[in-house]
């Protein structure tokens, strides 16, 4: 076990923060708040292999968190919670490519993904674009991308690319296991959600193609709605067209209809049109605080046109 801090007399920090689940992911929570004090905060425990980290986690629920860079912790921690699981000794950081596609470890910070060499003409090198729009470079620095998937935040930018690249994200909860994002996404952990050692991206061929939209109220807003499209280029047509929209207010969702609608056919800005309005008619959109379901429907529409045309090689 590696060392234990006491985290006490360091001054009081008095926080807002949202309620939160067991697992701190939340839907719909949005601005409900409570006031939650961080000197509960005793010690932070820093475990060297992920069946440490687990049995950890697993002994006290309640009153332990998995920490990655922090950034979200601060702001939403349960008043229950007294340790914090310090990740950055499993040596799980680094972006590699290897034959079967991009690993990256959990704790890899985003600004690092950012700069990665294997990410930068990854399809089309739209994980870049992505990365360049979530939060600022200072939160990038120290933000992890472990830390993003298991937050999972209904606008997550992150969330958004791992869908429309088939990431595969891997577990700890006991043993280790691959899941693929959508399945992840999808499934609520019972009780306590796995340790995310790693995220992987499949091999792609290098035709294949990505664009990313973000509409927000500024430039470092998080997205009142967010799109991404990833497309092979194969024949003059394209092929396994990956189409999702997040922060409708749900998480990022793929959109099959609309994928398709364009699957295997050549990619035009008429196209992209008539593509762009079947997302808009499909996608799961609805009114909340900051924004109204027809204007998620048109934004929808206008992210994902532009998009495609984009990937067409057209000005959107
Ligand atoms: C001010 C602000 C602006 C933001 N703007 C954007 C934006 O524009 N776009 C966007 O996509 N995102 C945005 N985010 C979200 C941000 O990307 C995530 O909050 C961040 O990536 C969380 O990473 P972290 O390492 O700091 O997580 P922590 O704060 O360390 O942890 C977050 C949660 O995940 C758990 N956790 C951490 N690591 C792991 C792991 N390896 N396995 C299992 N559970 C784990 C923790 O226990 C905690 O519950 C923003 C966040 C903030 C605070």
């Amino acid at each position: 076990m590696g060392n234990t801090r006491g985290f006490g007399g360091r001054g009081r920090r008095t926080l807002v923060s949202a309620l939160g689940d067991r697992n701190n992911r939340r839907e719909g929570l949005e601005g409900v708040v409570r006031v939650v004090e961080l000197h509960q905060i005793q010690s932070i425990v820093r475990p060297t292999t992920p069946s440490e980290a687990w049995s950890l986690r697993t002994a006290q629920p309640e009153a332990t968190r998995f920490l990655g860079g922090g950034i979200d912790l601060v702001l939403y921690t349960p008043g229950t919670v007294t340790t914090l699981i310090d990740l950055s000794g499993l040596g799980r950081q680094g972006v590699t490519a290897d034959r079967d596609g991009v690993a990256i470890g959990a704790e890899t910070t985003l600004s690092e993904l950012l700069e990665a060499s294997p990410i930068a003409s990854y399809a089309g090198g739209i994980l870049v674009e992505v990365l360049r729009h979530v939060a600022s470079p200072l939160q990038r620095n120290v933000a992890t991308v472990g830390g993003a998937a298991a937050r999972a935040h209904p606008w997550s930018d992150v969330v958004l690319a791992m869908l429309v690249l088939d990431a595969e994200i891997e577990v700890f909860d006991g043993a280790s296991r691959s899941v693929p994002v959508a399945e992840f996404f999808a499934t609520q952990a019972k009780n306590v959600a796995p340790l995310i050692t790693g995220i992987r991206l499949p091999k792609r061929p290098s035709t294949a193609r990505g664009a990313f939209e973000k509409f927000g109220r500024t430039g470092s807003d998080v997205a009142l709605l967010n799109c991404a499209c990833v497309a092979d280029a194969v024949d003059g047509g394209v092929r396994n067209v990956r189409i999702a929209v997040g922060g409708t207010p749900s998480l990022a969702r793929r959109l099959p209809e609309a994928e398709a609608a364009l699957e295997g056919e050549p990619l035009s800005t008429a196209r992209a049109a008539e593509v762009a309005s079947i997302a808009a008619r499909v996608v799961d959109a609805r009114e909340d605080r900051r924004a109204s379901e027809s204007y998620r429907r048109t934004l929808t529409e206008v992210g994902v046109r532009r998009c495609l045309a984009r990937l067409a090689g057209e000005d959107a």
